[in-house]
């Protein structure tokens, strides 16, 4: 019987064993691997997919992909739609990112082996984004500079609230630099001291902001208005840039953990508490548009309304694609209002029917032209780029315990993020970097 240890050809992989379905029943196993579970829970999502998908048997049904569960007997089912793949774990159910299986799911599909034994190879397309690195360079160099200028531009003009009692409060604009700034630059609290000492003797901000102070301001309710208004601002550079949009969430992870009993996998468990944060971003650009920031029980259909009418009311919207979950005749009634196209795919049991014209419409757009319409739907790839970018420079979590704070916090990631955006198109397109052109005399001198 070949066994993973003692076959000499295996070099892990699966297409140089001859093993029966039986076999890797037996041996696919964690406890047969020659790491042990400790080891193995230290491995990465990616690396451990890998190895599910080298020592187990992945079968494809017509629900999706069948992964067997490591630790019991059970199987998870990894669905795939387009790009977009769902798993029914409580990992993916909790984070709503690719998990294990789906990672073990993406490895079998890059080399398919066949019920004849016939080695298939499935095309597996690698998504590069195109980037030009010269103005790469160029942004990373200036980019914290050039970010303080313009960050100082738009929260120099924040009026300051009126104070009735006590001593002056803190200047408002002054602590949105410091929150966006802080959040930009991800440093503990001494290195972005440093960094908020240069900011004042450069005349970005005009007074010093004690650390807590900027802390009390994290948790102020009132701010969370503002700074989505200054997500709106700093995404209005690249109006002319922009004319198709993704919409998507995502999640933040945060300290705070709840307790629920899952009847599903019938125990009690404890998962941690997400920041949902639903936004539609420029095809182009990554350019964040529009955010709103929801618990992670909060569904996705029913945010795009509000997300789509403030991005159509400054951007000229002609596109806007999304996944399947935000299929709804209202949506799509609302973006063909908006003067838009909404791309969703369509359910297997849409009907055509009964459910407006619009809607009859799209179908049929849908059924006529599937592969145009994919085409159409598949920029969607782009709102995954941009949860890359802003969990890949400011971090997949919050800092933050309190709610209110941790909504803020999300808010200033996003913010960093367009100014960076802008920043990188100013490089690259020459965009006008004002963001308020009517008061250029006030603004500083270059
Ligand atoms: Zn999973």
């Amino acid at each position: 019987m070949v066994t993973h240890q003692n076959n000499p050809k295996n070099n892990g992989d699966v297409k140089n064993l001859n093993l029966s379905e039986a076999d890797f029943k037996q041996h696919g196993d964690v406890k047969n691997l020659n790491l042990s579970e400790a080891d193995f829970k230290q491995l990465s999502r990616e690396q451990r997919g890998q190895l599910i998908a080298q020592k187990y048997r992945i079968t494809r049904t017509d629900k999706g992909f069948e992964v067997p569960s490591q630790f019991n007997k059970g199987k998870y089912l990894v669905k795939v739609m387009y790009e977009k793949k769902e798993c029914n774990c409580p990992d993916y159910e909790i984070r709503r990112e690719k998990c294990k299986h789906i990672f073990a799911v993406e490895y079998t599909l890059k080399e398919e082996i066949d019920r004849e034994g016939n080695k298939v190879i499935t095309q597996t397309v690698k998504k590069t984004y195109p980037q030009n690195w010269k103005s790469y360079n160029i942004s990373q160099q200036t980019e914290k500079e050039r970010l303080m200028e313009l960050l100082s531009d738009i929260t120099g003009r924040i009026r300051q609230p009126a104070y009735i009692m006590g001593r002056p409060k803190a200047s408002l604009g002054d602590n949105v630099f410091a929150m966006v700034f802080k959040t930009y630059s991800t440093f503990s609290g001494r290195r972005f001291a440093t960094d908020m000492r240069w900011a004042l003797e450069k005349g970005f901000i005009d007074s010093k902001i004690p650390y807590n102070t900027m802390f009390d301001y994290f948790k102020k309710p009132e701010l969370t208005s503002l700074l989505a208004q200054i997500v709106i601002l700093t995404s209005l550079p690249l109006r002319t840039v922009e004319t198709k949009f993704n919409i998507d969430s995502t999640g933040f992870g945060t300290s705070n953990f709840q307790r629920w009993y899952s009847f599903k996998h019938g125990k009690e468990i404890c998962s941690r508490r997400w920041v949902k944060c639903h936004f539609i971003n420029g095809s182009k650009t990554n350019v964040v548009t529009s955010v709103k920031i929801t618990t992670e029980n909060d569904n996705d259909c029913p945010q795009l309304p509000e997300l789509a009418n403030k991005t159509a009311e400054y951007f000229n919207m002609e596109e806007l694609s999304g996944d399947k979950a935000y299929l709804s005749r209202e949506n799509l009634e609302l973006v063909d209002d908006l003067k838009g196209k909404l791309f969703v795919p369509f359910k297997t049991n849409s009907k055509p029917s009964g459910n407006g014209m619009i809607w009859k419409k799209m179908y049929h757009y849908f059924m006529l032209n599937n592969e145009k319409y994919l085409q159409h739907y598949h920029t969607r790839s782009n709102a995954e780029s941009t949860v890359n970018m802003i969990k890949g420079k400011f971090g997949d979590r919050v800092r933050s315990k309190l709610w209110t704070a941790q909504i803020n916090e999300v808010l200033c990631k996003i913010i960093a993020h367009n100014i960076c955006c802008v920043i990188m198109e100013m490089n690259e397109l020459g965009v006008e970097s004002n963001f308020c052109p009517n008061t250029q005399e006030t603004a500083r001198e270059v």
